[in-house]
């Protein structure tokens, strides 16, 4: 018999709001612990949630960049359950009425390499648990966390292996971060997914019996949790035993899944409508103006760079970091060449980001002095590099430096001059036929003329002499 797997993911993403989901507290990262708390977030008795507009904008939006229908009337309800790091014992979700449905995420299927539709089940709003530390034999609790807003995406179990789920979380991440809903920090948990992993006879319609894995971070450890899961599933299969319904906790180190509890079922949780919350109305007029507001979704954006004479692949880990997108885009208001400052961005610009700020004006300006035939491509690299470590001034760091191409020609030939009368060994090899020499000769020039002319000047003028 042959088997495929079938895989669905429950990611949960952290918004980026100042504030609390049902409360002030602030929601950044982070924090001294439990300096962000109060009554609400903390569960008192008595105190009552009020829904943060941001955080409905936000949802919206992540509905309207994932295909999806944005529900008008929307309630919240109660999900029950005992676990210190939740100070109310229950979270504030949305089971019954989802703010958003019935959407999809296109993907590169990875058999053919066409495109695939992963679909959206539902988006909904909820809030995160606060942190329990475990030390010296204690367990601490910090609230900071409890009560930041999230929105649980849940894919319907569209993906057939572990590349097509790193891949959708891929997507989903470029979706979020372009549109300003989280900063997808996978490392602080703003970015986060359960995986739910079956295997089945191939062709067949039923699904088999799932596992899950919950809160992998990183998009290795989500493709190595489904492979290695469905591959322990058809093991389990093939002794002739059968797979039971169950959580399963994924180790990063050993890359295997191991049982964590039995799968709760919806009725464990005890959901009921949340009687604090009045239902939540979504104007047409409301979602109009969120529409209006979007910015151009990563799709768009990689279509566009490509048009402008990009490579697919340098188009991609652009579209993958805002900073580099941010900077892309406002140098090309100052130089026109996306190819070159696309160049400039995933070498030089990569690197010196790690010293400094780089300014996209000074970036242009220098593209422009470089394409312009004004200084070399040394030169430019060298200047770039004062910008941002030493906040130097292009034009004037040049100056300061006589970094600019003299062309003199006489300059240049007096040189070249000089260069081939020392060394008569390379001269006479070249006009043996060896190309080798002549570089030779025109690097030791360069060397002295120190970036002030082209190499192609430097070889006419030595060739014009022998
Ligand atoms: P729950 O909320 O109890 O975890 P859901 O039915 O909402 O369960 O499904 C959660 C996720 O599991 C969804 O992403 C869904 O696509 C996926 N899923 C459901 N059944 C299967 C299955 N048999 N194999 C793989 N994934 C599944
Ligand atoms: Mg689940
Ligand atoms: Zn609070």
């Amino acid at each position: 018999m042959e088997f495929e797997t079938v895989c669905g993911l429950e990611v949960h993403t952290e918004l980026l709001t100042k504030t609390k989901v049902f409360c002030s507290c602030e929601a950044a990262f982070g924090g001294e612990p439990n300096t962000r708390c109060c009554e609400v977030c903390c569960g008192m008795p008595g105190a009552l949630p009020t829904v943060n507009a941001r955080v409905v904008e936000l949802a919206v939006r992540c509905g309207l960049a994932l295909n999806c229908e944005i529900t008008r009337y929307n309630k919240f309800d109660r999900k029950n359950y005992f676990y210190p790091d939740l100070p109310k014992a229950y979270q504030i979700s949305q089971l019954y009425l989802p703010i958003c449905k019935n959407g999809f995420v296109e993907i590169n299927d990875s058999v053919n390499g066409k495109k695939k539709k992963i679909r959206i089940h539902e988006i909904h709003i909820e809030e995160d648990a606060g942190k329990l530390i475990h030390q010296n034999g204690k367990s601490l609790v910090n609230y900071n966390r409890a009560g930041v807003p999230l929105l649980e995406i849940v894919s319907e179990p569209d993906l057939s292996n572990g590349t097509e789920a790193a891949e959708y979380t891929k997507k989903l991440r470029e979706i979020l971060l372009l549109c300003g809903i989280s900063d997808c920090k996978m490392q602080e948990g703003s970015l986060r997914a359960d995986v739910n992993v079956s295997v089945r006879e191939k062709g067949s319609a039923a699904l088999g019996k799932r596992t899950e894995m919950k809160n992998l971070s990183s998009f290795a450890a989500i493709k190595a949790a489904v492979d290695n899961e469905a591959k322990r599933q058809l093991s389990v299969i093939g002794n002739g035993g059968s797979v039971i319904q169950e959580t399963r906790r994924f180790d990063e180190k050993t890359q295997a899944s191991l049982p964590m509890r039995s799968k709760e079922e919806a009725m464990d949780y005890k959901y009921f409508p949340e009687p604090d919350i009045p239902p939540l109305v979504i104007s047409g007029e409301f979602i109009g103006s969120v529409k209006a507001s979007m910015p151009e979704l990563p799709d768009e954006k990689r279509a566009r760079y490509v048009s402008l004479g990009l490579t697919p692949y340098d188009a991609e880990l652009i579209c993958s970091d805002l900073k580099l997108i941010a900077l892309f885009e406002k140098t090309l208001e100052i130089t026109d060449a996306p190819k070159e400052t696309a160049n400039w961005l995933l070498g030089e610009v990569t690197v010196l980001l790690k010293c400094g700020e780089v300014e996209a004006e000074k970036l242009g300006e220098i593209i422009n002095l470089l394409l312009d035939g004004k200084i070399t491509r040394d030169s430019a690299k060298r200047t770039l590099e004062a910008c941002v470590k030493e906040g130097a001034e292009p034009l004037a760091f040049i100056k300061e430096n006589a970094l600019e191409i003299v062309n003199d020609l006489s300059l240049v030939g007096d040189i070249a001059e000089r260069i081939i009368s020392e060394n008569p060994k390379a001269v006479s090899e070249y006009k043996e036929g060896k190309e080798k020499a002549l570089n030779f000769l025109v690097g030791q020039c360069m060397r002295e003329l120190r970036g002030k002319a082209t190499a192609d000047s430097v070889r006419k003028a030595i060739l014009e002499i022998i």
